[in-house]
């Protein structure tokens, strides 16, 4: 494959965002290119962290500088970059190869001043956001997408025992309320649906996965529906929810939870201000549409990798890719030939310990699920495209009681 324009001036490469997708990209240019000028821009430190380490790491006792590898100014030291942090991209023009800068601390005396910034190439590597459904108010609740609010939320846990209510189980919900209650926390995890990852699996699959996460201690609400939060003059939260008649045929009338903190993983949301403005073609459920052998967004010179970033329709939110997605735009970008970033959905796995849940494929909540195996302590089914093609597999596993 060739590249696109190998011509690259003194503007660089202009990489946004400094999460894992970000400080890919620089590692797989660095590997072929030592001195082309690369510039960093990111809202936070830009300290490097592995973030899947965040359903982890409250039960190990981690702090947020615990899981910092290396802090953004000696990464970027390391890699010759210009490390621009607290700084937020807040346009793009792609007319003059422009962007528009300002400082993200608001404590900042420069906040209002604004800067700009030239790119031959820009890399788009700014995440997703959580989203927060309206009786879920941000400032009443956590989210554990990121490692400066994780470090917040985690220092609070550090001081004791507390309840914890978990709005959402997908795959984060189900990874924290289990390291949660690891940690010594009582835990409450709420869904809309009848069972975790209800999203992406069958419900012969999810109602094992609800059975190890209640058998484990975790309160699991399933077919519920948070209604509203409201802060108690204890300082406590109140959690209304109600009964989803659709899902929940049999639920009894419910009191309020009286809870100390309420984590919100309801999903992520690519904010589509940047995309707009740089004219990339985008959806804001899945994010920026890129061409998979190439990782370009269909605007010239500007590329997309992470959770901001879809193939085929479907977002690309895991780690194992990144590699060989930062590895093509590096090459792209440096003008090198390359053989085309080929897109395999990976692997996908939950970190609990209750229950073994791999994935692969891409799996999706209805369709032709078959079953292949099932006993007491394996279930594995396949899901079947129009052709009877395997286009997802789940493989469950329930841990052998010990004999005593
Ligand atoms: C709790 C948790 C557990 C996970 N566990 C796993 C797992 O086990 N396995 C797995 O494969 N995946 C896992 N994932 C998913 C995986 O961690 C993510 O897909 C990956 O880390 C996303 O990296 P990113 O760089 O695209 O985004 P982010 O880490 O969100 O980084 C985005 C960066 O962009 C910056 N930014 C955003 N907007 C702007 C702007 N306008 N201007 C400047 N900077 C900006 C931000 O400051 C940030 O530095 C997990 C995710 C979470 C939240």
């Amino acid at each position: 494959m060739s590249a696109e324009n190998s011509e690259v001036s003194n503007n660089g490469i202009v990489i946004i965002g400094a999460g894992l997708a970000g400080w890919h990209v620089i590692d797989a240019i660095r590997a072929k290119d030592k001195d082309i000028p690369i510039t960093l821009i990111t809202s936070d430190s830009g300290d490097r962290y592995h973030k899947p380490m965040l359903t982890m790491a409250i039960s190990q006792k981690k702090s947020a500088a615990d899981l910092v590898r290396a802090t953004g100014i000696d990464a970027a030291e390391a890699t010759n970059v210009k490390l621009l942090a607290n700084t937020q991209v807040t346009d793009v023009d792609t007319t003059t190869q422009q962007l528009q800068l300002i400082s993200a601390l608001r404590s900042d005396p420069v906040y209002t001043n604004y800067a700009t910034i030239g790119y031959d190439k820009l890399v788009l590597a700014m995440g997703a956001h959580p989203i927060f459904p309206k009786s879920l108010p941000e400032e009443l609740v956590w989210h554990v997408n990121h490692i400066e609010r994780f470090g917040q939320l985690q220092e609070k846990l550090a001081t004791g025992s507390q309840h914890v209510a978990i709005v959402g189980a997908g795959m984060v919900g189900t990874e924290i309320a289990e390291d949660l209650l690891k940690a010594g926390h009582q835990v409450t995890l709420i869904d809309l649906n009848g069972a975790p990852l209800s999203q992406m699996l069958p419900p012969k699959a999810t109602a094992r996965i609800a059975q190890a996460v209640k058998s484990q201690g975790i309160n699991f609400l399933g077919g519920y529906q948070v209604s509203a939060i409201t802060r108690l003059s204890d300082g406590k939260l109140q959690v209304s929810y109600e009964a989803l008649a659709s899902v929940n045929t049999t639920a009894e009338p419910i009191e309020p939870l009286i809870v100390d903190h309420v984590i919100a993983s309801t999903g992520l949301t690519v904010d589509d201000k940047l995309p707009t403005a740089a004219g990339v073609d985008f959806d804001r459920r899945t994010g920026i549409v890129v061409d998979a052998p190439t990782l370009r967004t269909s605007t010239a010179n500007i590329y997309a990798i992470g959770d901001c970033m879809s193939i085929d329709g479907v977002p690309c939110r895991y780690v194992a890719p990144l590699r060989a997605q930062a590895a093509t735009i590096a090459d792209d970008v440096l003008g090198l030939d390359h053989n085309g970033y080929e897109h395999k959905p990976p692997m996908i796995r939950l970190k609990n310990k209750a229950i073994s849940v791999m994935v692969t494929g891409v799996p999706k909540a209805t369709g032709n699920w078959q079953v292949k195996t099932e006993s007491d302590e394996e279930l594995v089914m396949d899901l079947l495209n129009d052709s009877d093609e395997v286009s997802a597999t789940v493989t469950i596993k329930s841990p052998v009681a010990p004999t005593l």
